[in-house]
């Protein structure tokens, strides 16, 4: 079993959902892999939050926010004289209560951690770095599966009051795989979702005061690494386990590419 099979399968072996022997395979590979033990652990971490912590919790912002996206998305779909798609008939529940749990609960934490007197900086890490191991279990990584920014890009066209960055680095090791709508701070935020061998760098971005430029800064956390940096009004954060060094590269190469009259050149609108 290798890596990418190893983190697809983790939050059904922690739900116990696998035969003994395919159990046996994931245990294996984690004793011998320190990134995909790493990762485990965070699932684990993840879920124990999840079942301790739930039923104490209401519901906050976030979650009737993605619930309300979602029903727009299935008011949005086309109507029932078509054939309806099975996959959007499940696939909207399972994608949107998965997700919005692990936020419910992410947020809860983050409230107990701000009034432990960390910075709201501190509490919008834990955020985004949530969000990016919930991308990593089955099915949560992209909700467009694509390695061409002229597919991604334009995706975002009509999903999001802002155009993200998300340029071809291919040529320099980092493909892109795709792209999704995720939540920080209860607010529909862009994802770039780029590869580094068998790494996943997501990249969230979203607008604030374009009076405030900043380079990239590096910060690790939980045995992730993170880069943040502003341009242009448009604030962006790239997390993954990749090392920090290559996390510096990927994030100084989209950096440079989101500067005015850089990078991709403006592409056509999606057809409506
Ligand atoms: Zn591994």
């Amino acid at each position: 079993m290798n890596c990418l099979e190893t983190r697809e399968s983790l939050s059904a072996y922690v739900d116990g959902e696998f035969s003994p022997d395919r159990a046996a395979e994931v245990a294996e590979h984690l004793s011998s892999c320190e990134e995909c033990a790493r990762e485990y652990e965070s699932v684990l971490t993840t879920v124990r939050t999840l079942r301790d912590e739930l039923v104490r919790h209401r519901a906050p912002d976030v979650l009737r926010a993605r619930v309300r996206t979602a029903l727009r998305e299935a008011q949005l779909a086309p109507p029932a004289r078509l054939m309806p798609t099975p996959r959007r008939a499940w696939r909207i529940p399972w994608h949107v209560v998965a997700a919005a749990l692990v936020v419910a609960v992410a947020s809860s934490g983050i409230t107990l951690l701000a009034r432990g007197g960390r910075s709201s900086d501190s509490a919008l890490a834990d955020e985004v770095l949530t969000s990016h191991i919930r991308s990593l279990m089955p099915q949560h990584l992209t909700d467009i599966h694509s390695s061409d920014q002229h597919n991604v890009k334009p995706w975002f066209n009509g999903r999001l009051d802002f155009s993200p960055t998300v340029p071809r680095l291919e040529e320099q090791g980092f493909p892109l795989l795709g792209g999704r709508i995720d939540y920080v701070h209860g607010r529909p935020v862009a994802v770039a979702v780029y590869g580094r061998r068998q790494h996943v760098i997501n990249v969230f971005s979203w607008p604030v005061d374009p009076d405030r430029d900043a380079a990239p800064a590096p910060e690790a956390r939980h045995g992730y690494n993170l880069q943040r940096w502003r341009r242009d009004g448009i604030e962006y954060w790239a997390v993954s386990d990749l090392n920090a060094a290559e996390l510096r590269q990927f994030a100084a190469l989209l950096s440079e590419s989101g500067k005015v009259g850089a990078g991709v050149a403006p592409t056509a609108p999606a057809p409506k």
